[in-house]
């Protein structure tokens, strides 16, 4: 069984744009992947369809086996994404932004405590679950996204540009953060602009460019390459 298995996956918007043209991808489970490409190459998109956030037209996909068609609810539990743009109630302390998340997921509230605060010791932010999230830097506000994308505990994890815009220190930390979590088990995807960012993480690499993917490969192999 692949963490992630999709088969000629396209996606046509309704403008008439193409932005998927036969997609083929697996990952492996516990795998560190990195998919990369240009601007508008179909990243967000992919990952949309992947997460259910947007209609594909037409191809198969696979989550830890769940048929994303007929067994929607299984394959949607597994996934936590960390979408680019902070998207929280910023008027909320950092716990509660969790918390919201748990309850939307039905976690009983107990279990929604443990789960909230062992996320947000993972992502160092528990020293300031009191905080209105608002006032977070910008390193910890990804990071809080990060925590609250795991509170049900996803096989997988999709992290869209989780470090964009972040100073490279603090970059440094949350690659630290994000290994942990990919050791404990937990696959992750992530797309970044930072090569050395996917360079550093990532085992496996795909590259897309104008709805294609060009170029699988595992990473040290690529590296090796050029
Ligand atoms: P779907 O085919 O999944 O229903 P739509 O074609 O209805 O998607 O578009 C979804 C949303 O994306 C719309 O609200 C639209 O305004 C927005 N959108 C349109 N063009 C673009 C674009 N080039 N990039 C990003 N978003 C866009
Ligand atoms: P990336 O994440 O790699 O930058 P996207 O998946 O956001 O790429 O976009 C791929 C292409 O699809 C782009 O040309 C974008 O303008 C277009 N696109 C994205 N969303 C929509 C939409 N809702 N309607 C029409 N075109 C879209």
């Amino acid at each position: 069984m692949k963490a992630l298995s999709i088969q000629n996956l396209k996606k046509t918007y309704k403008n008439g744009f193409q932005a998927l043209k036969g997609v083929d991808l697996e990952v492996e489970c516990g795998d560190f992947f990195a998919l990369l490409g240009p601007n508008g190459a179909g990243k967000s998109t992919m990952i949309g369809i992947i997460s259910s956030l947007v209609t594909k037209s037409s191809g198969v996909v696979n989550i830890f086996g769940h048929d994303l068609d007929k067994d929607n609810g299984r394959a949607k539990s597994c996934i936590g994404l960390v979408p680019q743009e902070v998207n929280f109630n910023q008027f909320e302390t950092v716990k509660n932004v969790v918390l919201n998340q748990a309850g939307y997921y039905g976690i009983p509230r107990k279990l929604a405590q443990v789960q909230a605060e062992y996320c947000l010791r993972q992502m160092d932010l528990w020293d300031k679950r009191d905080s209105v999230s608002r006032r977070l830097s910008g390193g910890m506000k990804r990071r809080l996204m990060i925590a609250r994308a795991m509170v049900h505990k996803p096989r997988l994890l999709i992290l869209d540009e989780p470090t964009a815009g972040v100073d490279i220190e603090i970059r440094r930390s949350m690659w630290q953060m994000m290994q942990d979590v990919n050791r404990e088990g937990t696959t992750i995807i992530l797309t970044t602009h930072y090569l050395e960012e996917a360079e550093s993480l990532c085992r496996n690499i795909a590259i897309i460019n104008n709805g294609e993917i060009v170029e699988k490969s595992g990473m040290s192999a690529l590296l090796n390459r050029i």
